[in-house]
């Protein structure tokens, strides 16, 4: 097993994989922002290291720093976490190359997956369904880009290779405004991603967002872990997360994480992954490849027992993966709630002290959350200050759970989004289940 790991992240993710870390013995190394230092996980990691000011690009972007900071505490390896560092293929080849490992695909797996086009078309030859599109790159004549159009179907959606973050998409009704629209969304794109690249694609109108969790060792060995629902978002951010997909049949399940980890193992792809899907009329297509553990990987945790933290560790100290698809058997039903620190009906951040924090209990509650009474959230990241888990044998029981633990939370001194939790766990149609990616703003009047 790795001996020392550098968490580069912050907030709840770090403290998650310090937990992690410990069960199984490995020491570690917390790298903080001068922001930071009140942060539960660089008081509990064995030793800590500032990297820098405040701003991410000085801290939690800062390559050199982390690296030398596993030099100098002598760690053997770097969990990026999710967001800042994450995804930078860049960055993984430096650590690699600075003689580390980097906890995490290899660096052409990222670079591969970080590009749109590249990534559909891996998933094509692996087998994987796309949604109706372009199949790569759009050129600059205009009547062979309005054939294209024509031939998927109106309406589309250009897109941006480079893409992120919901930004750099254009959805075109009509081929009045194809034109128009490609020539702005190649502007956008070179200007926002450095990368003019765009393609087109069906655009679906009403489909839910469903994605399968995969753990792959890079040694031909991969399975699935079922899938996730994250149809409740606002802006292309997800809001409430579940496990199982309701709805989605077990027949259904091993046939789209059957092609999952058939992509895999054909990719020899290393780590933890997740493959996201827009599903629509009982059809799944791909949309990306995310080459990390994302926010919402504890609902998977929940029904399958399997945690995926240490199972990356256990991947990136050479074992060969320790489940084979047939252990992995799901079992009840989990929903996340995304705490954030900002106000309910506005969306405006709110970093602050807290003043109080009582946390939920009871049968079934997880919180992930890094926050404690006396804990000023900084304004300079992310407003997510931690994740309330709800689990139950079945759909309603984790739902009653969930709006019990959402009464029995207090947090005092900043405005948390607790109520909008209460409004979308306690609707009448995200209690039916399958609800579309549209719902929420719909509901919230935007
Ligand atoms: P990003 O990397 O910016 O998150 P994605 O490709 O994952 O970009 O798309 C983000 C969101 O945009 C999706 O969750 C969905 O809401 C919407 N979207 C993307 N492609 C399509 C499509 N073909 N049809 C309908 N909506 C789409």
């Amino acid at each position: 097993m790795l001996s020392k790991v550098v968490i580069a992240n912050r907030g709840e993710i770090a403290l998650r994989i310090l937990r992690a870390c410990r069960e199984l013995g490995i020491k570690t190394v917390a790298v903080h922002s001068e922001a930071d230092r009140d942060l539960k996980h660089v008081r509990l990691a064995d030793e800590s290291v500032c990297i820098g000011p405040a701003p991410s690009d000085q801290s939690y972007l800062n390559v050199p720093a982390i690296i030398s900071a596993a030099e100098v505490t002598d760690a053997v390896a770097i969990h990026p976490g999710y967001g800042f560092l994450s995804e930078n293929a860049d960055f993984a080849e430096r650590v690699e190359d600075s003689g580390f490992i980097f906890i995490g695909p290899k660096p052409e797996s990222i670079r591969t997956m970080g590009d749109k086009v590249a990534a559909i078309e891996a998933m094509k030859e692996a087998g994987v369904p796309c949604v109706p599109g372009s199949d790569g790159p759009l050129g600059d004549d205009p009547e062979t880009n309005a054939k294209l159009a024509k031939k998927i179907g109106y309406p589309i959606i250009i897109k941006a290779a480079g893409g992120g973050g919901g930004r750099g998409m254009r959805v075109v009704h009509t081929e009045a405004t194809l034109q128009n629209s490609i020539a702005l969304t190649k502007q956008e794109a070179g200007t926002f991603f450095g990368n003019s690249m765009v393609y087109m694609e069906k655009y679906l109108e009403h489909p839910r967002h469903v994605e399968i969790q995969v753990l792959s060792d890079g040694q031909g060995n991969a399975i699935h872990l079922g899938e996730r629902d994250c149809s409740m978002q606002r802006r292309n951010q997800k809001v409430v997360e579940e496990a199982p997909a309701p709805g989605i049949t077990e027949e259904q399940r091993q046939r789209i994480g059957q092609r999952c980890v058939d992509a895999c193992v054909k990719m020899n792809y290393r780590g933890a992954g997740t493959f996201e899907f827009l599903y629509e009329d009982g059809e799944f297509y791909f949309i990306e490849m995310n080459t990390r553990v994302q926010v919402e990987h504890p609902v998977t945790e929940m029904i399958t027992g399997v945690d995926i933290i240490k199972e990356q560790l256990y991947i990136a100290s050479g074992e060969p993966l320790r489940y084979q698809q047939s252990d992995i058997v799901i079992r009840g039903h989990a929903i996340e709630c995304r705490l954030n620190a900002e106000h309910a009906k506005t969306f405006m951040p709110s970093p602050g002290k807290i003043d109080r924090y009582h946390p939920p209990g009871g049968p079934g509650i997880r919180i992930d959350t890094h926050i404690y009474g006396g804990y000023t959230v900084p304004p300079h990241y992310d407003s997510m200050i931690g994740k309330l888990i709800a689990y139950g044998n079945d759909r309603e029981v984790a739902i009653a759970r969930m709006l019990g633990a959402l009464d029995e939370i207090s947090i005092t001194g900043i405005e948390t989004n607790i109520e909008l939790h209460k409004e979308i766990i306690g609707d009448p149609n995200f209690q039916a289940g399958g609800t579309n990616i549209h719902y929420l703003e719909k509901k919230l009047g935007l």
